[in-house]
């Protein structure tokens, strides 16, 4: 593969870096404007972000013109995410609606579906939440208890899910629930488009361990879908669970872009750092555990632009996207845990006494624990890549 860039593609660079820099929110680019801290400013101000980005025709890129996107090409979605991490753009509100329900739906729903959602979806006007996992059922997704039972036309829905990130500002949920009791545990299952708006729909706040709140206990009690809400067919939504799955894998595995920066982060860290009045960096421990971090996260990269080649040329996201999830969220944790090392007894400082300020290590170090549960645990990466691409024999406890 040629990694330069040819002349129409630094125009499209050029294209997206001016674009951002009239359109941020004011003083993003200086670092004078922040996210606000209450949460309902919070979902209006990136709601309003992703509104801005759909009018520039920036909120999916890679998605076919078709549906609202540019049908961009692999190089275009690389310097899509270098641009974007090099402003640290504000979050995605709908990041659940925009890298995992769109692609599913424009992959498997009907076109009365994509019709109803997928503009919805790029706009932010409704943003998604993701119910697969439940109190015992988290790896195992099959094992899920949450049922629904048919009434006419309609669906009642009753259980628990938990860990669902954004439930508290979702419209809608990409919901998994068993629809037969009687089939093998693989099938009985159906994934339903439910509306969160609704009296049977009570969301609870988890607290994380900095403080902030990303996900929910999500309580079902005779929550209502209708036929026309079923992703795929009654009681064979196992494809459909793992069509998203792999469109999630993907997704996180452009965090290898998040990680670059915050290599070179790091690396400036270690710069401003000083020991017996010499900068961190010229020691050697320093020197040699910087080089192995960057040589694997170099190996990451090669092995996203590989796969996601792979990807474009499919139409479809493969078990690949488990390496990518698996290499980006270890690595991350490990180059994080090393930022907080190397500042010592500093490390343990929080907000505006941090080193930086602002505990931009401290919150992203607490996070990273997360990254490598969120999306499927790193084990269970591991057994994808051992059964599905390096064709070993099947994990005996499933
Ligand atoms: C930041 C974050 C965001 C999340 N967002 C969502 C969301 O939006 N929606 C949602 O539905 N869920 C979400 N989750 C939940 C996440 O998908 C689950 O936590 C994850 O799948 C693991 O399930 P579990 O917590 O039940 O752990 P378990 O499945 O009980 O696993 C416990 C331990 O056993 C190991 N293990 C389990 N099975 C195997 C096996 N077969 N082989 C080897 N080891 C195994 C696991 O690796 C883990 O170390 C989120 C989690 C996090 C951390």
């Amino acid at each position: 593969m040629d990694f330069s860039f040819t002349k129409k593609e630094e125009e499209f660079r050029q294209e997206l870096r001016t674009w951002l820099e009239e359109n941020l929110p004011e003083g993003w680019i200086e670092g004078t404007s922040k996210l606000p801290t209450d949460e309902g400013e919070y979902a209006k101000f990136l709601r309003n972000w992703q509104r801005k980005l759909y009018d520039g025709g920036w909120a999916a890129i890679a998605w076919p013109e078709k549906y609202g996107g540019r049908k961009a090409s692999l190089m275009e979605e690389i310097i899509y995410h270098q641009e974007m991490v090099r402003v640290k753009a504000p979050p995605l509100v709908n990041y659940v609606g925009i890298h995992m329900v769109g692609p599913t739906l424009i992959q498997i729903g009907t076109e009365e579906q994509q019709e109803k959602f997928i503009q919805k979806i790029l706009t932010g006007e409704e943003v998604w939440c993701q119910g697969y996992s439940e109190p015992n059922a988290g790896s195992d997704v099959a094992a899920i208890q949450t049922t629904a039972v048919k009434d006419g036309d309609r669906w009642i829905i009753n259980g628990q899910k938990v860990w669902t990130s954004f439930g508290h500002i979702a419209d809608r949920c990409f919901l998994v629930a068993r629809t037969n009791r009687f089939e093998k545990k693989h099938h009985g299952i159906t994934v339903f488009l439910l509306d969160m708006n609704q009296p049977g729909v009570e969301t609870r706040p988890i607290i994380q361990m900095d403080g902030q709140h990303d996900f929910n206990e999500v309580y079902l009690n005779d929550a209502v879908a209708y036929d026309a809400e079923i992703i795929g067919k009654v009681d064979e939504g196992w494809h459909v669970i793992i069509a998203l799955l792999m469109h999630e894998r993907t997704g996180i595995g452009a965090q290898v872009f998040t990680l670059e920066q915050q290599f070179n982060e790091l690396a400036a860290l270690a710069k401003d750092l000083k020991e017996d009045g010499e900068p961190l960096i010229s020691k050697p421990l320093i020197r040699k555990s910087m080089v192995d971090l960057y040589t694997r996260f170099r190996g990451s990269l090669l092995n996203y632009y590989r796969n996601l080649t792979k990807t474009i040329k499919t139409g479809r996201p493969g078990a690949e996207g488990s390496m990518d999830k698996l290499m980006v969220s270890e690595l991350t944790k490990e180059l994080l845990s090393q930022s907080i090392s190397i500042q010592g007894h500093q490390g343990i400082l929080w907000k505006e006494d941090a080193v930086s300020g602002n505990s931009y290590w401290q919150d992203n170090y607490l996070y990273s624990f997360g990254q490598t549960i969120g999306g499927g645990t790193s084990e269970i990466q591991k057994n994808t890549i051992a059964e599905r691409i390096l064709g070993l024999p099947k994990d005996m406890g499933r």
